[in-house]
């Protein structure tokens, strides 16, 4: 592994673009961990960093997570993230989200953005005015396109529906209980289909009016952000931010299954080591959050339509089951299976 400086996050990215617009105040980072199988492709997020040493380590997490992703869905697309450091001089108006879609067309299509944490599809069409390389549009005749989380979401309850399966022996979540972090895009997807399928809901947010709009709609529970972690529960469903399962967090839980769809949950890799030595099944968050980018992925190519997408995604449960099954015959946890795989198929093995 290359590690400049001794910065361990940079993994040997192919590039890595710092922007600056001193005009409309735009500062990003763009970050091409690798095309070996295609165009770098991983959504934008925006974000504010009380230190920006935070964004450079995030979106380089991020983009080795979207090579990781990528390869294992078996899309045709290598890994790249970028992000903008929202701030008190960067306002998301048109004249920044242009500015970044000027940063993304220079790379002549070396890098292709989407949405991400803090991004709508209302931005994508902006910055799109700019440059080519950007999916998550609107859905225009009968093509693919629009907001990627409904299509990750789908990815998580299927995957959520493998793990039950698999740690429980239950064919389906109908009476179990699922902690739920996060009351966002992806969170709510995945609320409203455990709950039509039968599951209890409990709902975190730090955003208090989010969890309670959510827990009311799917007859949940909302408990503090706080509570969420520990909470005795049948799956445990990150669905907020990275890095929420580390030595402090890990011997706290009370569920016999992690499955969510927020990036990056692992702290380290030894807590993937953590988990399954507490017997907690772990779904690796790049396998089981695919979907929207799967979506993504058919909306830029053109290579299929909703059909397609959905088929596509119902993949993700047998390749969790693949790691699963791995990490019985071998004894290594799930996500250290998943990398390796991953890192073979994209050229690093
Ligand atoms: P979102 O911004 O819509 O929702 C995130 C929610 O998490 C927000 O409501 C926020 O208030 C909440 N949150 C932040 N910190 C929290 C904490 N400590 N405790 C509880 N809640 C907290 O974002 P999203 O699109 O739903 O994405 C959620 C996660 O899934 C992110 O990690 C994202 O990278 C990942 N992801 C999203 C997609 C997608 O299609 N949107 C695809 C793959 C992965």
């Amino acid at each position: 592994m290359i590690t400049p400086w001794g910065f361990e996050d940079f993994d040997a990215h192919e590039d890595l673009h710092f922007v600056c617009d001193e005009e409309c105040g735009l500062q990003a980072i763009i970050a091409v961990h690798s095309t070996h199988l295609g165009p770098a492709a991983g959504g934008c997020r925006f974000w504010h960093y009380d230190d920006p040493a935070e964004a450079l380590t995030d979106v380089l997490r991020l983009s080795r997570g979207m090579s990781y992703k990528n390869a294992m869905a078996g899309l045709p697309l290598g890994g790249g993230k970028s992000v903008i450091l929202a701030n008190e001089e960067s306002r998301k108006d048109p004249g920044l989200l242009h500015a970044f879609g000027r940063a993304v067309g220079n790379l002549g299509g070396r890098y292709i953005t989407a949405e991400d944490v803090g991004m709508s599809v209302a931005d994508m069409i902006e910055i799109r005015r700019h440059t080519p390389f950007v999916a998550g549009l609107p859905i225009e005749g009968r093509g693919v396109g629009g907001d990627p989380s409904p299509h990750t979401a789908l990815g998580v309850f299927l995957g959520i529906n493998a793990a039950v399966r698999h740690a429980l022996g239950r064919d389906s979540v109908d009476g179990l209980h699922i902690a739920i972090q996060g009351a966002g895009h992806v969170a709510t997807g995945v609320a409203l289909h455990a709950s039509a399928a039968g599951a209890r809901l409990s709902i975190a947010d730090v955003d208090e009016e989010r969890a309670n709009k959510l827990a009311s709609g799917v007859n949940g529970k909302v408990v503090s952000p706080d509570e969420i972690l520990g909470l005795e529960s049948d799956v445990l469903s990150p669905n907020a931010l990275g890095a929420i399962l580390d030595d402090r967090t890990i011997p706290a839980l009370e569920a016999a299954v992690v499955a969510g769809g927020a990036n990056n949950q692992l702290a380290t890799p030894e807590d993937g080591i953590r988990l399954q030595e507490r017997g907690i099944l772990y779904a690796p968050d790049y396998v089981i959050n695919a979907g929207g980018i799967i979506n993504v992925c058919t909306e830029y190519l053109r290579d299929g339509d909703a059909s397609l997408v959905r088929r596509r995604i119902e993949g993700i449960p047998g390749r969790l089951e693949q790691i699963w099954a791995e990490s019985a015959e071998t004894g290594r946890d799930p996500q250290a299976v998943a990398d390796a795989t991953a890192q073979r198929l994209i050229g690093r093995g």
